[in-house]
């Protein structure tokens, strides 16, 4: 494999490293208190000039097909720019799900006439998309979900609960998995929507974090009508539609946000201990040293994955390693970073050391290794799929899902 940019890549590279430096600055997040909470009314609007913006010059959706307002890039291009925007201080957090996720649905299953309504918009960031898929007795094993649809004339009504839905406060529509049939195995018995999170009989309760933001939501679902139109795939094929959008997370959350080798290396550069300075000691450079390995290893891992989906292969299991180790890795090393800062350390506001970016990561990273696949289903994933181990025992998979045992039988 050749991991220096081809000749068109390079092309690329210069012309969106410039477009990047003329026009970033403009939505720069320097500065801001909840730049990618998506709760702030005035971070949410620069998300959305931003992503505006970028539709406009063609860097919004770089995988989408032209059709449909995309670039039709290369998923190596998408890998390039997404370099290039990395070194600016940008929002656009909040976009991810719906074109990410939901874009790629519709585009599959949606009529001609929602795709119409519905894509443009997501492009350019005007309405914002969550993924409703988990609930309190349904996450890893997602196909466990519980909440209930009933046909009834051109519509269905929709019961009962999703939780840990990121953004469902300020999103405008969400994708959904229900349970139209309970009678059948858990697996076969799915329907996949989309709603209008306007709807009579949604209610929304904003979760509170350790972190102090509160950006996942418990969401409530009443007798909520949804036309049998927004349905995406046959009844009964939720399962499928819905495996398609959870690829896609994963290759969504694969990234390696820092706190990274090189800030945790500059940071032990600039650190004295009282035996000396601390990149002479040892065992602190052994740590660095793994943390370099792990770093490099996902980089490389990365391009694997890259060049599979160049050559239009499906994303295969490296997306799970590249998740499993990055966000394990930024854990250890938030934890490592408070440490060097010793009693400064423990502070987040004012006298907080390096804008407090260990202590946000200290926080936030334990989110990370459960949010998109747990470590433990990752490693599911990997013993299964790559090193070819048996399988899970799944004793629950053919059985009627109304048959299996649960706390109240
Ligand atoms: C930051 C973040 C954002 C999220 N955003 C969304 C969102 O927008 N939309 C959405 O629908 N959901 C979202 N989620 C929910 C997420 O998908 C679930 O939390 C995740 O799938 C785990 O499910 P759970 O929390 O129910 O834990 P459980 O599945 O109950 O797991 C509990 C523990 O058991 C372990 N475990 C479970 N099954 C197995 C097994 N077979 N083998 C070994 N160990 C196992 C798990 O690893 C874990 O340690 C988000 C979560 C986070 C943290």
């Amino acid at each position: 494999m050749d991991f220096d940019d081809s000749q068109s890549e390079a092309v690329f590279r210069a012309e969106a490293r410039e477009w990047l430096a003329e026009n970033a600055r403009n939505f720069s997040t320097e500065g801001l208190e909840a730049p990618d909470d998506g709760g702030d009314p005035e971070a949410l609007k620069l998300s959305q000039a931003w992503q505006a913006c970028k539709a406009d010059a063609g860097y919004a959706c770089l995988l989408w097909p032209k059709e449909y307002g995309g670039r039709g890039a290369t998923p190596m291009e998408l890998l390039v720019y997404e370099e290039e925007e990395r070194k600016h201080p940008l929002p656009g957090h909040v976009f991810r799900i719906g074109l990410g996720m939901a874009g790629p649905v519709m585009m599959k299953y949606a009529s001609e006439e929602q795709k119409a309504r519905y894509l443009p918009k997501m492009r350019r960031g005007d309405e914002v998309w969550c993924q409703l898929f988990s609930e309190p007795s349904a996450g890893s094993d997602v196909a466990g979900l519980r909440m209930r649809a009933v046909k009834d004339g051109d519509d269905w009504v929709i019961n009962g609960q999703k939780v840990w839905t990121t953004g469902a406060h300020f999103c405008d529509y969400g994708i959904m998995v229900t349970r139209h049939d309970p009678t059948i195995p858990k697996h076969m018995g799915l329907t996949f929507f989309f709603v209008d999170m306007k709807s009579p009989g949604i209610s929304i309760n904003r979760i509170n974090q350790i972190s102090g933001e509160s950006n996942f939501c418990e969401v409530f679902f009443s007798d909520v009508r949804i036309p049998d139109a927004q349905r995406l795939g046959q009844v009964g094929d939720g399962w499928s539609v819905a495996l398609t959008t959870l690829m896609n997370e994963r290759l969504a959350v694969g990234g390696a946000p820092p706190p990274d080798f090189d800030q945790i290396f500059d940071t032990v550069c600039a650190t004295e201990l009282e035996s000396g300075p601390a990149i002479k000691d040892a065992s602190l450079r052994e740590k660095l040293a793994d943390w370099y390995v792990q770093a490099e290893g996902f980089r490389l891992t990365k391009f694997r994955t890259m060049t599979a989906l160049s050559r239009g292969q499906t994303p295969g299991p490296e997306a799970s390693i590249g998740k499993l180790i990055t966000a394990k890795k930024r854990q250890a090393i938030a934890s490592f970073g408070m440490d060097l800062q010793e009693m400064g350390g423990v502070l987040m506001d004012g006298g907080a050391v390096e804008d407090s970016a260990y202590q946000d990561a200290y926080l936030t990273s334990p989110g990370a290794r459960i949010a998109g696949g747990t470590d433990e289903i990752l490693m599911n994933i990997i013993a299964e799929r790559v090193l070819g181990l048996p399988p899970d025992i799944r004793v629950d998979k053919k059985l009627p899902f109304s048959q299996l045992p649960t706390g109240d039988s």
